[in-house]
């Protein structure tokens, strides 16, 4: 990945005038990268005299509650007149770490009511919408937060990069590279990384704290969806589970609980691919995983109204959860049948 300079001279030029009201927005479900980024995003900009809210659908996972800043991220869900307001008022919104407005939801015809601000894309997502001013979208890179890393320093220099700045972008590169172990692992990563080092960031702490902080009811929960839901098609090459709203009461579900269980079955040797549907009040939330050259943004845009990336998408279903199940095994034989699964 090589931003351009084109890239960087936009932005540069775009937050040159001084005291914009800036909004930065990030996906439904934001996840670790979409809140770092996010964060980030603010910290440099409140630096160079803005105004900044950050928006997102609904709450961030509680195992990023102790982020610097992240009290400051209005919820739309639970504080729609303030963000409705920020909106309204914003001279740019900057969409973080999606790539399609139809990813926030109800939130979307609010930013879309607003006509006048100008709108940057920074995202690493396949296929973004192209109704952007200034795109910033690079689906190669690992995580959005390296692409706001390599945009601040190609502003600024690594000396723009503050210790909470760091900290916030590395829980991006960290949740959304799978603790440094998806693809595109490259080298500007790991010099990225150093960088952050340098300003004293705590990586094991930081480590800690996202993925050591769960409840006992998460733990038990996991236990439960790999023994009892994970069911396997194709001679064990294929998995899914499913989580209806009652099992998740029975075990004191919180937003961010399932986080990371779709990628469990890819432990197993010859697993291609996994999904994970996850029951919500109007819909059926749909995850999947896959390894290598399996292409499951592919399978979520033609059989799941969703998309994302090559080895992690996601999507939506409508039906009951038996009909999505009955669903995602014909829509399994149909991608093997024309070579997905080969
Ligand atoms: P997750 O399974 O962690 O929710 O999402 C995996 C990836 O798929 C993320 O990059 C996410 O942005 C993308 N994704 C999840 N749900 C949807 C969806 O409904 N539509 C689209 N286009 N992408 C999605
Ligand atoms: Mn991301």
């Amino acid at each position: 990945m090589r931003i351009s300079e084109e890239s960087i001279a936009s932005l540069r030029n775009l937050f040159a005038d001084s005291n914009l009201k800036v909004v930065v927005v990030s996906h439904t479900n934001p996840d670790g990268d979409a809140i770092g980024s996010s964060l980030a995003l603010r910290e440099i900009l409140v630096g160079l005299g803005h105004e900044v809210t950050c928006v997102v659908p609904n709450k961030y996972p509680y195992f990023l509650d102790w982020m610097t800043g992240v009290e400051n991220i209005a919820v739309f869900k639970t504080d729609s007149e303030r963000v409705a307001a920020a909106v309204a008022a914003a001279d740019i919104i900057i969409c973080a770490d999606m790539s399609r407005l139809s990813r926030l939801e109800q939130l979307s015809d609010v930013i879309s009511a607003n006509t006048t601000a100008k709108r940057v894309l920074i995202d690493h997502h396949l296929s973004p919408d192209e109704t952007f001013d200034v795109m910033v979208s690079y689906p190669d890179s690992s995580s959005t937060a390296f692409l706001v890393y390599t945009l601040i320093v190609g502003m600024f220099g690594t000396e723009a990069i503050s210790r909470e700045m760091a900290e916030q972008l590395y829980v991006g590169m960290m949740t959304d590279t799978g603790n440094f172990s998806f693809s595109f692992l490259t080298p500007e990563l790991y010099r990225a990384v150093a960088v952050l080092a340098e300003t004293g960031i705590d990586i094991p702490q930081i480590h800690n704290n996202v993925y050591n902080s769960f409840t006992e009811g998460r733990a038990r929960l996991f236990g439960y969806v790999i023994n009892r839901k994970m069911k396997t098609l194709m001679k064990g090459t294929v998995a899914y589970m499913s989580l209806t709203e009652e099992e998740m009461r029975r075990f004191w579900f919180q937003q961010g609980d399932s986080e990371g269980f779709v990628n469990y079955p890819l432990t197993i040797k010859k697993m291609k691919m996994s999904a994970m549907f996850i029951e919500t009040h109007d819909f059926i939330r749909v995850s999947l995983r896959s390894r290598g050259k399996y292409d499951v943004d592919v399978f979520a845009r033609r059989y799941f109204n969703g998309g994302g990336h090559k080895n992690a998408a996601g999507g939506k279903s409508f039906l009951s959860m038996e009909e999505t199940i009955r669903h995602y095994m014909e829509a399994v034989k149909e991608f093997a049948a024309e070579g997905g699964l080969s």
